[in-house]
């Protein structure tokens, strides 16, 4: 199969030449006469800004065959800081302009202004208001699926009114050819984003899937066992995660990521998903009937064991251990031997998502459970507080870049670990992180 890194780079060249090649097109064929450095720097400023803008639908239209070199969670880190670039390039192209062209100043006057520059003037104020609200919405108190909803309608507005103002300007898009193929460039853009809000959602119901099992689980977590419904379902890489539905269509806007908490060694369609009670959404779970039709696209992510390693470690925070337990559940179903080490960091010794099983797993694999806890018992004397390099070296035989690690849980506990590896000199690509908030 063609490689992750080959396919890395090839999405890398294609990603450039779709933001570099528009902007070369403009200076193909007739060229209008030419202006100073300045303003034809402001208007390839402007042009590429727009271009990367653009594909910014593609980097998030969940095209498993495009992220999974990566993992979903680097892609939307991706997009956040292309995004910056993006919205930069883009009011700096006016900026510029404002400086060698004062008289220009006066297109900021709404009332007064031709549409060409209020075209302008509402791209720029709908990308401020993206970034804004993407920046600091848990600060400014707005609800994920509000803020997800603006950020969609903030995004097509600021590229059309964009595509808009070009087309309005003229200049470099007089060629009828050359704005043919803007227009089609945008209408490929927000094309992007109906494949993912209205072409994948079709796929998904007419693949549903239902709830067989809700099972209570220590922690205040939920596990959602899941059949195919009149279909063979997918099949999964232990530590992958998917977005799950439960009320209403797949076209409404609320499909919330968790990982898979099963064995991917099932054959008949099985997927389980364990949840943790942290908002809204995920305090409705447990009241969710068995029976009930719910639609789940997957699988997602790049957080998956089947690299040579001579030790598995497995860093787990909280709900983080999920996925960790759908790699434990996976390699004791192929009869791994193995070693894999699992450092579990919970709040109290009651709160141990996963305890009995993980527990009775020790009989299936070489499996040791460190559990660090945080308010510990007054007998307790195991490891408390957090999990620390300290306790990595206290529980991990050298050499420790010989081993593979994954990390997953809250983003301060995974800050630590990371710096922890690398001051014990574990390289990067030995180590795997899920981090669970996108934005
Ligand atoms: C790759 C991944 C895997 C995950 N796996 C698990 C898991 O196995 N078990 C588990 O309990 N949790 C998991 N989570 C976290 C889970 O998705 C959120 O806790 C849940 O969506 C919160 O929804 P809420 O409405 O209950 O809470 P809210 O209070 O509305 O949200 C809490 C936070 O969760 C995030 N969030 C909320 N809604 C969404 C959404 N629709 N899409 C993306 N992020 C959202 C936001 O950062 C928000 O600030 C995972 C997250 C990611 C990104």
């Amino acid at each position: 199969m063609f490689s992750y890194t080959w396919r890395g780079a090839v999405w890398i060249i294609l990603y450039l030449f779709f933001i570099l090649a528009p902007l070369f097109v403009l200076l193909a064929a007739s060229l209008p006469p030419s202006r100073d450095f300045w303003t034809e720097f402001s208007a390839a400023i402007g042009y590429a800004g727009l271009a990367m803008m653009g594909l910014q639908f593609g980097l998030t239209a969940r095209f498993r065959y495009v992220t999974e070199p990566w993992g979903e969670d680097v892609i939307y880190h991706f997009h956040r800081q292309v995004s910056l670039i993006a919205v930069g390039l883009v009011i700096a192209h006016p900026l510029i302009l404002f400086v060698v062209r004062p008289e220009l100043l006066g297109l900021l006057n709404s009332i007064t202004a031709p549409w060409r520059a209020r075209w302008a003037a509402l791209s720029v104020y709908s990308l401020i208001a993206l970034i804004v609200m993407a920046l600091w919405r848990v600060q400014l108190k707005i609800r994920y699926e509000t803020w997800h909803l603006t950020h969609i309608v903030l995004a097509i507005v600021a590229v059309t009114a964009g595509l808009l103002h070009m087309v309005g300007w003229g200049f470099y898009l007089t060629n009828p050819w050359k704005r043919a193929l803007w227009i089609g460039l945008t209408i490929f853009w927000i094309g992007l984003l109906l494949y993912v809000r209205l072409v994948k959602p079709l796929f998904m119901l007419r693949r549903p899937y239902r709830v067989t099992e809700v099972r209570k689980e220590r922690g205040d977590t939920t596990t959602l066992v899941m059949h195919p419904d009149g279909h063979p379902g997918f099949r999964f890489t232990p530590g992958q995660f998917g977005w799950l539905t439960v009320w209403g269509s797949p076209f409404k806007i609320t499909g919330h990521p968790f990982s898979f908490s099963s064995s991917a060694e099932v054959t008949d369609g099985r997927v389980d998903m364990s949840i943790r009670n942290l908002g809204d959404f995920t305090s409705e779970i447990h009241k969710v009937p068995v029976g009930k039709r719910v639609y789940l696209d997957g699988p997602y992510g790049a957080f998956t064991i089947g690299h040579p390693a001579d030790i598995h470690v497995l860093i787990a925070g909280g709900v983080g251990v999920t996925p960790m337990v759908a790699m434990i559940r996976t390699l004791a179903d192929r009869g791994d031997q193995r070693p894999v080490i699992l450092l579990y960091g919970s709040n109290d010794w009651e709160s141990i998502t996963f305890r009995e099983e993980l527990e009775a797993l020790q009989a299936r694999l070489n499996l040791t459970v460190i559990h660090v806890l945080r308010n510990p018992p007054p007998s307790w004397t195991g490891e408390q507080g957090f999990i620390t390099a300290e306790v990595f070296k206290r529980h991990l035989p050298p050499p420790y870049a010989d081993h593979e690690y994954f990390i997953c849980g809250p983003a301060v506990m995974m800050d630590v670990i990371e710096e922890a590896l690398a001051e014990m000199h574990v390289p990067m690509s030995k180590y795997h992180s899920e981090r669970y908030s996108f934005v």
